[in-house]
């Protein structure tokens, strides 16, 4: 099955490499009718970091692959937007942290270096109409100014979520002891009993928000703390504040060029395997053979993966029909509402009034920003997430609306200045055809317990991939790249 019928120009590919940085890389795409008819030993659906990571694993054990990617580009949720006038920022995902093992090492092997996220200054907190700088580099961290009641409250709520969170198998979560208790109650059932002082309330909550991109209510408490013990790696424990914090946390390094070099250059190395322009619409099984009809591209192969979120995977037509339990999960985990408004500035002034550019609030469209600005700092970029309530109260919302309403908060956090960026740019994933959401699929109440094995579970040679099929850091890059690396070996040990 190693013969392949027509190819993909290299040039495609090592153009999108060379053009590393802009996110769209049109014109540069492949175009399917160079690829009408293909086989290979494996086909990958989706060229994500998930699948690109399957296929290059897969390659070099000697395997031919095929990637099918529907957009015109690579990297799927991790995505580099120009800077008009020069420069890169992240649409998607951005940041890496401490025991992000996987996603560490990808970049190192393709040569894409890291610098620290800004974090120098203070935090700003925005609560009741006002706002409270606040040190980063305390005993505890940054610790928002609260008052002491909250404080202590937060603290022990804190402390609880990671005993908790200790207690469950990142491989099984569904098999944790009181797994059906906590499957039962959403976080903010849990949270209503637990962080009882309003002001570590409000800290839980924007916590969630940021981290998922859906509101307590949404959750189930299992799910978060699956998410938390998954915060981590073999040897190191997830924690709760890994999640959120900056510095140690999984905000703590961004890319030299942008993220989406990481998935840019890693297709370079599959050059001819990987087909742009591609979105898969059929797989169909015909004796032991997989037919997998994309717009423009049939191709065949004995083992199939789908390194999609679930939701966009079920969106694809299965002959014969996928297992009723496999569906069902699909039908169950929604993914987050999101998106990233950056404003871009001749400097990063904030810096000058002793400010990292991270503010946290209780009011407004954004409520968490971040100081995106390139290493050295030659233009200054703020970068606000748009979450779940937020993004879903701007529903049909024009651009110019967003803006206004983004730099109203920008301007709030930091001062008039805000008002006037040299450009504005919006990444809003939920109007995204190929993602329809993000940052993940999360799980609702009763979902893990009843569905989720299925999860990883192959149906036939169907394989399963994607950040939320992952261990450790299910949801992030790290946890794309686990999942492709997981199911590579899965299959070299079925083919
Ligand atoms: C706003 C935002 C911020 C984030 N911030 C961070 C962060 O700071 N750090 C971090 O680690 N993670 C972050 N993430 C999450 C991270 O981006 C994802 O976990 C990761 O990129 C998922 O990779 P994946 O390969 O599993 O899936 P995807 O990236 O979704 O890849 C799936 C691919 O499949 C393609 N596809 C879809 N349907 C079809 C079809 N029918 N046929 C063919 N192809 C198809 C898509 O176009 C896409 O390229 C963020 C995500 C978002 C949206």
């Amino acid at each position: 099955m190693a013969r392949e019928r027509s190819s993909l120009s290299r040039r495609a590919i090592l153009g999108a490499g060379a053009a590393a940085g802009v996110g769209t890389l049109a014109g540069l795409t492949a175009t399917p009718a160079a690829a009408a008819d293909r086989e290979a030993d494996v086909i990958v659906i989706g060229a994500g970091l998930a699948g690109l990571t399957a296929a290059r694993d897969l390659k070099k054990a000697g395997k031919s692959v095929l990637v099918l990617e529907a957009r015109d580009r690579v990297g799927g949720r991790v995505l580099n937007l120009q800077v008009p006038g020069g420069g890169v920022t992240e649409g998607g995902g951005e940041f890496i942290g401490p025991t992000q093992d996987r996603m560490k090492a990808l970049a190192d092997e393709l040569g894409v270096g890291t610098f620290p996220t800004y974090n120098t200054g203070k935090n700003l907190l925005r609560k009741g109409g006002k706002n409270t700088p606040y040190a980063t580099d305390g005993l505890l961290g940054a610790v928002p100014p609260i008052d002491v009641a909250g404080l202590a409250n937060a603290a022990a709520v804190q402390a609880l979520l990671n005993d908790l969170a200790k207690k469950v198998p990142v491989h099984a979560p569904w098999t944790a002891e009181k797994a059906q208790e906590w499957d039962q109650q959403t976080f903010e059932t849990w949270l209503k009993h637990n962080a009882v002082v309003p002001s570590a309330k409000f800290l839980f909550d924007v916590a969630c928000t940021s981290v998922f991109s859906a509101e307590p209510r949404e959750l189930s408490l299992l799910f978060v703390l699956f998410y938390i013990a998954a915060a981590g790696n073999e040897s190191t424990p997830g924690t709760f504040e890994r999640l959120t914090e900056t510095a140690n946390g999984a905000q703590a390094i961004r890319f030299k060029g942008g993220s989406q070099l990481v998935p840019i250059k890693l297709a370079e190395t599959l050059g001819d395997s990987v087909v742009l322009n591609a979105p898969v619409r059929r797989v169909a099984l015909d004796g032991g053979t997989y037919t997998v009809t994309a717009d423009g591209v049939t191709a065949r192969a004995r083992k199939v993966v789908v390194a999609l979120a679930p939701p966009l995977a079920a969106r694809i037509d299965f002959d014969p029909i996928l297992p009723a339990v496999r569906d069902q999960l699909a039908q169950r985990l929604p993914m987050g509402s999101v998106g990233k408004a950056i404003a871009v500035y001749d400097k990063p002034f904030w810096r000058e009034a002793g400010l990292n550019g991270q503010a946290l609030s209780d009011q407004g469209v954004v409520r968490s920003t971040f100081d995106n600005s390139p290493e050295d700092g030659s233009y200054g970029a703020l970068m606000g997430f748009i979450e779940s309530d937020q993004m879903r109260a701007l529903n049909g919302a024009s651009e110019a609306q967003v803006k206004a309403a983004v730099l109203a908060d920008y301007a709030t956090y930091f001062g008039e200045k805000a008002k006037t960026p040299t450009a504005f740019l919006l990444q809003r994933w939920d109007n995204e055809r190929f993602t329809r959401g993000g940052p993940v699929a999360y799980a609702p109440p009763g979902v893990l317990t009843a569905y989720g094995p299925e999860l990883r579970r192959p149906v036939g040679g169907i394989h399963w991939a994607g950040t939320e099929t992952s261990t450790y850091w299910m949801g992030y890059m790290d946890g794309a790249v686990r999942s492709g690396e997981r199911v590579a070996k899965e299959i070299l040990a079925a083919l």
